[in-house]
């Protein structure tokens, strides 16, 4: 690059100095035109003729035509002066101007280069970068027979965090954990942003996997404290995979699938942090496969709604069964929500999903009003339906179709669906109190809704999430939250369902702490609507006629 700009330069130069060279000449050569004319004239003048020797005698003896032919000489000096000056200072304007080239075209290709390596959120190097280092660390740990790690981090339930509180405040804590995950590794080691939610450590050099543990461990410790965003304090977890060379595998490609292998597995079982074994290939995430074969499904109607019946407590009337979507998968057999609903959310197919559960459970649920049972269905909703201005209309053809009273429909919404647009959600409940269709909070208990917003929604039951139910009979913690949630959800006038009610003791407890409704494997797992009913008719829990 350097030799062809000096070669441009010196074309650029001599190109100038040879055009002011060729205006010297000219010079020169109306110079000598002068004296051929004023020779001419002296001649004439003097001798009244032009001949050789008149021509002679003018230049010996004529002073003035001595000065004029000098002029040819001054004239060529000085245009060869002017032309060297011009062409020198064009020159030095060009080395300026191409080392001024030369600097910017070195910035901006730093830029490029740092551009192509780095997140531009956090500015930690990106997943091309680390690969880079893993490859390089993997190379020189091979020579020097050491270890090396690598430990992939994904936030949990991001992405409700993010709906919750905007994309702009999820940015913010995705800077924030990138800042407090650099606090944690020595000069050494990377932390690397792989996308979303996904953060990767690079240890180069450790002693052996405990090493990475101790990391994993300072990461998670390092997450402890509550971010604090829009006035919130927001817990964030995460979950932490481990793989260790040469243990876990011998090339880049194999230890970062397994970093996320032992990732999903630690996601999965709440673990904080799991390190790579055989065992934890169940794990690996079929996800991306299964998106275009879940869009297959649902245009082909291939979910299954299974129904688990709501209970009053008082009675023991099965007073309403809440649908849950299935997905009998030809591969990997009977696929819980858990493994699709989220994927659903991100693509967008939760639209036509929940508009099959709804049109699958109305249709049942008229089918069972035909047989004379006095049942409700409700169904699951999340944000994205929610907040879509044409749902509740959807909704009201729907119960027109099947000719079912609205109040024989309720929607479970999470608290965290309603604070992604709460004034948008705000709409959509009041028009669907409205129509006379029912509300209820799902889960409640996780999600970071304030009690003062809560007393404004037209809901009418909160369901209590089964993770403070299930052990309610042995932690002591989890029994006072429930008591103070049907408490609370009394005082404001609404209906309390516990959810993950799994044994007798647990029931009484709930009832004698005044809870009206009970869900759970005690009552019934859910169920095909026909073994539903079966099961229903078989044991005591009362259908209510
Ligand atoms: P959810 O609405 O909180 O549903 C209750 C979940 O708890 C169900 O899991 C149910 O099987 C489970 N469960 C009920 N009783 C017990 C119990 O006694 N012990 C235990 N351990 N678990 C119990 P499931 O069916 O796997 O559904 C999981 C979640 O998937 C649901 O949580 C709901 O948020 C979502 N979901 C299900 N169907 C739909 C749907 O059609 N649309 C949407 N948007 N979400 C759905
Ligand atoms: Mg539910
Ligand atoms: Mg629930």
């Amino acid at each position: 690059m350097l030799n062809s700009a000096a070669q441009s330069l010196n074309t650029t130069t001599s190109l100038l100095k040879s055009r002011a060279s060729k205006y010297a000449v000219y010079g020169v050569m109306i110079a000598f035109i002068c004296i051929i004319i004023a020779t001419l004239m002296v001649a004439h003048l003097e001798d009244r003729t032009i001949t050789l020797d008149s021509i002679m005698k003018a230049q010996k003896n004529n002073f003035a035509l001595w000065v004029l032919d000098f002029m040819p000489f001054i004239f060529a000096l000085w245009g060869q002066y002017v032309s060297s000056i011009i062409a020198f200072q064009a020159g030095a304007e060009i080395i300026d101007q191409t080392s001024d080239l030369r600097a910017q075209t070195a910035v901006l290709e730093e830029k490029a280069s740092h551009e192509a390596t780095h997140d531009s959120l956090t500015d930690l190097p990106n997943r091309i970068l680390l690969h880079d280092r893993l490859q390089q660390a993997l190379s020189a740990a091979q020579r020097q027979k050491d270890k090396v790690a690598i430990l992939i981090m994904d936030l949990d339930h991001f992405k409700e965090i993010n709906d919750t509180l905007g994309h702009f405040n999820g940015d913010i804590i995705l800077k924030q954990v990138a800042t407090r995950l650099q606090g944690t590794i020595r000069d050494l080691d990377s932390v690397a942003r792989l996308g979303g939610d996904e953060f990767a450590v690079l240890l180069p050099k450790v002693y052996g996997g405990q090493d990475a543990v101790m990391v994993a461990k300072k990461m998670q410790q390092a997450l402890k404290p509550s971010f604090q965003i829009s006035g919130l304090n927001l817990d964030v977890n995460a979950s932490i995979g481990i793989a260790v060379f040469p243990e876990h595998g011998n090339d880049l490609d194999t230890l970062m699938q397994r970093a996320e292998v032992a990732m999903y597995a630690a996601k999965k079982e709440k673990a904080g942090y799991l390190s790579y074994s055989r065992q934890l290939d169940q794990y690996s995430p079929k996800r991306l496969t299964l998106m275009s074969e879940l869009r297959q499904a649902i245009e082909q109607r291939q979910l299954l709604v299974y129904y688990q019946p709501k209970v009053e407590i008082k009675s023991r009337k099965v007073v309403e069964l809440e649908a849950l979507v299935r997905w009998p998968h030809p591969e990997h057999g009977l696929l819980p929500p858990d493994e699709f609903i989220p994927m659903a959310e991100r693509t967008g197919l939760i639209k036509p999903l929940t508009f099959l559960v709804a049109d699958e459970a109305l249709k049942q649920l008229a089918a069972w009003t035909r047989d004379g049972h006095d049942l409700k269905v409700t169904i699951n909703v999340s944000a994205r339906v929610l907040l879509d201005p044409g749902f509740p209309d959807t909704l009201i053809g729907l119960l027109a179709a099947y000719r079912i009273e609205p109040g024989r429909l309720m929607l479970e919404i999470t608290e965290t669906t309603i604070m992604v647009d709460q004034e948008r959600a705000m709409e959509v409940l009041q028009r669907l109190k409205e129509v006379k269709v029912r509300l209820s909070i799902d889960d409640f208990g996780t999600g970071y809704s304030s009690l003062a917003y809560l007393k404004q929604l037209p809901v009418h039951e909160l369901k209590i999430d089964k993770s403070f139910v299930m052990n309610m009979d042995h932690n002591h913690d989890d029994a006072v939250i429930v008591k103070i949630i049907i408490e609370l959800g009394h005082q404001l006038g609404l209906e309390i369902t516990a959810e993950g009610v799994e044994s007798e003791s647990i029931l009484s407890q709930l009832d004698a702490l005044g809870c009206d409704i009970a869900q759970g494997y005690l009552i019934s797992k859910p169920l095909p609507a026909g073994e539903l009913m079966v099961l229903l008719d078989k044991y005591s829990w009362e259908i209510n006629h």
